[in-house]
């Protein structure tokens, strides 16, 4: 954050409608990620937000497979957003959090996890978003025929700090109707749920727990997807000042230095605005480029 608070606030004084300064915000979160998104938005938006008392966000889907995510990422994200502003209907501003985690798709032996955070404010109908990848998401899991197996996956991704969710199995696939255990807390713990499992299915499954609060690695990454939200806030549409001038494309055709042909290294970027459409291109790199990334130079 390049521009400081009391900077932040003389630049932006009682006119601007899109400001948050001193505005009251719900979280719609059980999962304790009011601890790194909440002091976050307080210093650099001036946005207080307080959780939503009573909300059971495990019913927009759970990691664990028992209550499946209906829709996308956003559309899980929205749904939070909705019962937050429900639960706290005095409240101009909601922000809600949802993360995703699979293989990643060019290298699947490697974890991929996407944080995004979502605002949404009530009064002018704008939402602003940031997200995060993660590169070195804690997401894996292992199937276990033994005890001994068990407690090391368990030791190799940094448990009890890092919490593990016992299920049971089928096939080597995690089948939470047949045994789901979401709060095994210790090692002697973890030994007797795992040992019960095996000996109802014949394996357990053993996999790294993904909600925020039993997750370190996912709590980090939540708040650099704040981060980016904060920043995106912060790029407002020259038209009307409305936040997340965002970047939408990237567009290729810098030209090689050598013949001059256009290829496919990235020459500029364009950012749009969500609300007005306004877009503002802007060149990236150098103003030639490397005949070695030349299809003609370089067939
Ligand atoms: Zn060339
Ligand atoms: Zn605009």
């Amino acid at each position: 954050m390049r521009r400081s608070i009391a900077a932040e606030v003389a630049r932006r004084p009682n006119g601007d409608r899109f400001g948050l300064w001193g505005e009251r915000g719900s979280l719609a979160t059980m999962h304790g990620k009011e601890r790194v998104i909440a002091p976050l938005l307080r210093r650099f938006l001036g946005l207080r937000v307080e959780i939503v008392g009573g909300l059971d966000t495990d019913r927009f889907g759970t990691f664990t497979r028992e209550v499946p995510r209906p829709g996308s990422q956003l559309d899980a994200a929205r749904a939070k957003i909705a019962a937050a502003f429900a639960g706290n209907p005095g409240v101009r501003v909601a922000v809600a959090s949802e993360g995703r985690f699979g293989p990643h798709p060019i290298v699947p032996s490697a974890p991929l996890g996407v944080e995004i955070v979502l605002l949404a404010d009530r009064d002018t109908g704008m939402e602003v978003s940031g997200q995060f990848v993660d590169l070195d998401a804690m997401w894996t899991h292992a199937v276990v025929t033994d005890i001994a197996a068990a407690r090391a996956f368990a030791e190799g991704v940094g448990f009890p700090m890092q919490g593990v969710v016992v299920s049971g199995c089928k096939e080597q696939v995690p089948c939470p109707e047949s045994g789901l255990f979401k709060d095994v807390l210790d090692r002697a713990d973890l030994e007797r749920t795992v040992g019960d499992v095996i000996a109802r299915c014949g394996a357990a499954c053993v996999e790294t727990d993904m909600r925020a609060h039993r997750n370190p690695c996912r709590m980090r990454a939540i708040a650099r997807a704040t981060v980016t939200l904060i920043r995106n806030f912060r790029l407002r549409c020259p038209d009307w000042d409305r936040p997340g001038l965002v970047v939408t494309e990237r567009i290729p055709g810098a030209r090689c230095a050598h013949c001059g042909t256009p290829t496919r290294v990235i020459k500029a970027e364009a950012s749009t605005c969500a609300g007005c459409g306004h877009r503002v291109e802007r060149s990236v790199g150098p103003p030639a480029t490397d005949p070695g990334r030349c299809d003609v130079c370089n067939p």
